[in-house]
């Protein structure tokens, strides 16, 4: 009888080591699964800035400019906030994204609003309507012809 149970309690505590390293086995498994995963791609874009303060122009990875919290909105060098790099059409004169006041302002028209938007857009040098936010190869290309 003593003999029997003996045997029994054996068993179990075999049964439990063997129990126990399959569950070590699964977590290393497991960890390995993680630790291995591939990093997780950066967020936000590539995009063209300019320092608003410095005036230095920069490719930064920027997730939403118009967050002031966001360390990544602001220059390198002399803390300076960061916009978009915009560039006009016709004089090819470059500025800073220009900021629109939409949210606060209230329009009696859509005209009004275009009109607006327009004016926001419009080049600081010439006047022109016709404007864009710099390419990162117009930027490429622009550095190695200033070189
Ligand atoms: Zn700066
Ligand atoms: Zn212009």
């Amino acid at each position: 009888m003593e003999q029997s149970s003996n045997n029994f309690s054996k068993g179990r505590i075999r049964n439990l080591l063997i129990f126990g390293v399959i569950i070590v086995i699964l977590l290393g498994i497991l960890s390995y699964r993680v630790t291995s995963e591939p990093p997780k791609p950066p967020e936000g874009a590539k995009v063209v800035v300019i320092c608003k303060s410095c005036k230095k122009r920069m490719i930064k990875r920027i997730v939403n400019i118009d967050n002031d919290s966001d360390k990544r909105n602001y220059c390198d060098k002399c803390g300076g906030r960061l916009a978009i790099l915009w560039k006009c059409n016709e004089c090819q004169f470059e500025f800073p994204e220009p900021k629109l006041e939409v949210k606060q302002r209230k329009f009696k028209s859509k005209s009004e609003i275009y009109d607006v938007v327009m004016k926001s857009q419009r080049c600081p040098n010439c006047g022109s309507i016709l404007s864009h936010p710099v390419t990162l190869s117009e930027f490429k290309k622009d550095q190695k012809k200033k070189k």
